[in-house]
């Protein structure tokens, strides 16, 4: 079977490089729109409901909806990814704030929109490898301006992040809050590992699905899982330290700024995290069969 990237939009599923949207909407204009992303391991949702709650909850928290519940969403979901022949797929649901009457500049006035598109599978570090990341000056948006538990397109932080971060040879960055606290990366939360304890960021952030995947995990190893503020010096001085994304699962970094992470190498309670992460795609309490069309 060919496969495809699809996005479904104005309640029509289509080619991606065909898929339109308003330039009037909102969520081009204004960054108005929330939005998340499961992605599809072996023809297997992970985690969908997961991702489905906290979608739903970020489109309550900014007064918008869209006219599917969560099983409707789930079947479009899945005959979306279906029709695309994707195994291992990033799927990617859209609400914006659509666009105001005529003339009018008052949100209540606007109709939402919903779009979604599945794409191959996006990985932001390469399996087996470690990621170097540069300790941004740029400061994450407060949470006081915008709540980052709602999954939204304010992302110039971490864009500027990001360029900064190749200026300085490294492959992504970390941002951080005012008082240089680290909260999360373009994409990803961050952990690390001390003493066999880990630690992450508990505000500020995005409540990643991954990232409580991994909490999860943790405990079930025996480990002890810290809720707190990751300062930069305990980030560079870490004994191993990871990102979390459904763009990649648990990825290992092995380097921050300069100072390299242990042996450089994945460490050993990383990649335990790592392979138990994927072990649970197979389980099936977490993971939705996409029910492709079979062979001809
Ligand atoms: N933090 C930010 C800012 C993100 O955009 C993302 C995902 O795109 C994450 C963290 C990781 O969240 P999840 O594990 O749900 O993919």
């Amino acid at each position: 079977m060919t496969t495809q990237s699809l996005a479904y939009v104005n309640g029509e599923i289509v080619p991606i490089s065909e898929a339109k949207i308003s330039l009037l909407d909102w969520g081009f204009l204004h960054s108005d729109a929330t939005y998340d992303v499961a992605h599809v391991w072996e023809g297997h949702f992970f985690h969908l409901t997961e991702h489905l709650d906290r979608y739903y909850a970020g489109m309550e928290k900014l007064r918008m909806s869209i006219p599917y519940n969560k099983a409707q969403l789930t079947a479009l979901l899945l005959q979306l990814v279906a029709q695309s022949g994707l195994r291992h797929a990033y799927v990617e649901m859209i609400t914006t704030r659509g666009q105001p009457e005529p003339g009018s500049r008052d949100p209540r006035t606007c109709s939402n929109q919903f779009f979604a598109f599945v794409v191959p599978f996006v990985w932001i570090s390469q399996p087996d490898q470690g990621l170097h990341i540069a300790i941004s000056q740029q400061q994450r948006i407060p949470t006081e301006s915008v709540d980052p538990t709602i999954k939204n397109y304010h992302w110039l932080d971490l864009v500027m992040g990001q360029f900064e971060a190749y200026d300085r040879g490294a492959q992504t960055a970390a941002v951080v809050d005012a008082n240089g606290n680290i909260k999360e990366g373009p994409g990803f939360n961050i952990f690390i590992i001390k003493d066999s304890q880990l630690f992450t960021t508990a505000e500020g952030v995005l409540l990643g699905i991954t990232r409580q995947t991994a909490i999860q995990l943790a405990q079930q190893l025996g480990m002890q899982v810290v809720f707190g503020e990751v300062s930069a010096d305990a980030f560079r001085n870490a004994d191993e330290t990871f990102a979390t994304s459904t763009a990649g699962g648990i990825m290992a970094i092995t380097q921050v700024d300069d100072n390299v992470i242990g042996d450089g190498q994945i460490g050993p309670l990383t990649q335990q995290l790592k392979d138990a992460y994927w072990a649970m795609h197979k389980q099936p309490n977490y993971a939705t069969e996409v029910v492709y069309e079979s062979e001809p």
